[in-house]
């Protein structure tokens, strides 16, 4: 009772005050129990404004980003949806509300394990994940209506806009390690076309087409 009254907080004062309008990413905002994707400890803040640490040097991003990105994608419920980062799998419970399948990669073992535990848990049966270098995409089951990058890379991986359809969009923080510019690319018939969605921070994308492990 006490998450659901915080949950509605987060969205009425964080989300749609800032602009955030499409009824469907709200709903699945309101309905997503963001407080069990964050350890124990920090559930009394999982509905703050801000991002909160996972585990492993990553954090769960902040609610507005989640819900900015999530909008920007155009998800409708026949799509199928690509997303690199699983992270605490929070992103992936909000996207698998509104695609038809939801496909997410993790290269860090621990939370690939700890999310795929509790995704299944919660009943989101239309997510696959999977534990592995996402720069590279997932060739196998391309192409995908939306892309979703939760972590920032030096440039947009060309591997990743080719397993877009046509008419498929990305979002993906691009720049240099400390802070970065949201892309939303649309793939067109001839190319693609790339909006500037303004300035974020990230952790780092690591992987072959990404950032180099240290
Ligand atoms: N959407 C997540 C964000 C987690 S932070 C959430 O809301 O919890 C970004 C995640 O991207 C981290 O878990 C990090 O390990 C992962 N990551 C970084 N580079 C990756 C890559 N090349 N492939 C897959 N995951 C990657």
């Amino acid at each position: 009772m006490k998450f659901r009254r915080l949950r509605e907080k987060m969205v009425t004062t964080q989300i749609e005050a800032r602009g955030i309008h499409d009824h469907r990413v709200l709903e699945a905002m309101r309905k997503v129990p963001r407080h069990l994707f964050v350890g124990e400890a920090l559930q009394d803040q999982a509905y703050g404004d801000f991002p909160l640490p996972i585990g492993e040097g990553q954090t769960i991003s902040q609610p507005y980003i989640v819900a900015e990105m999530t909008q920007a994608l155009e998800v409708t419920p026949d799509d199928r949806v690509l997303e690199i980062g699983t992270g605490s799998g929070y992103q992936t419970a909000i996207l698998a509300e509104l695609a038809f399948r939801v496909y997410s990669i993790e290269r860090v073992m621990e939370l690939f394990v700890g999310s795929r535990k509790l995704l299944d848990q919660l009943g989101y049966h239309n997510v696959i994940v999977k534990c592995s270098d996402g720069t590279l995409g997932w060739p196998s089951e391309s192409p995908f209506e939306a892309i979703i990058v939760t972590a920032g890379g030096p440039d947009v991986p060309d591997k990743l806009v080719q397993q877009l359809t046509v008419g498929g969009r990305m979002v993906i923080p691009v720049g240099d390690r400390l802070s970065q510019t949201l892309l939303k690319i649309r793939r067109n018939q001839g190319g693609a076309h790339t909006t500037d969605l303004g300035g974020c921070r990230f952790v780092k994308l690591i992987g072959e087409h990404g950032w180099k492990a240290e």
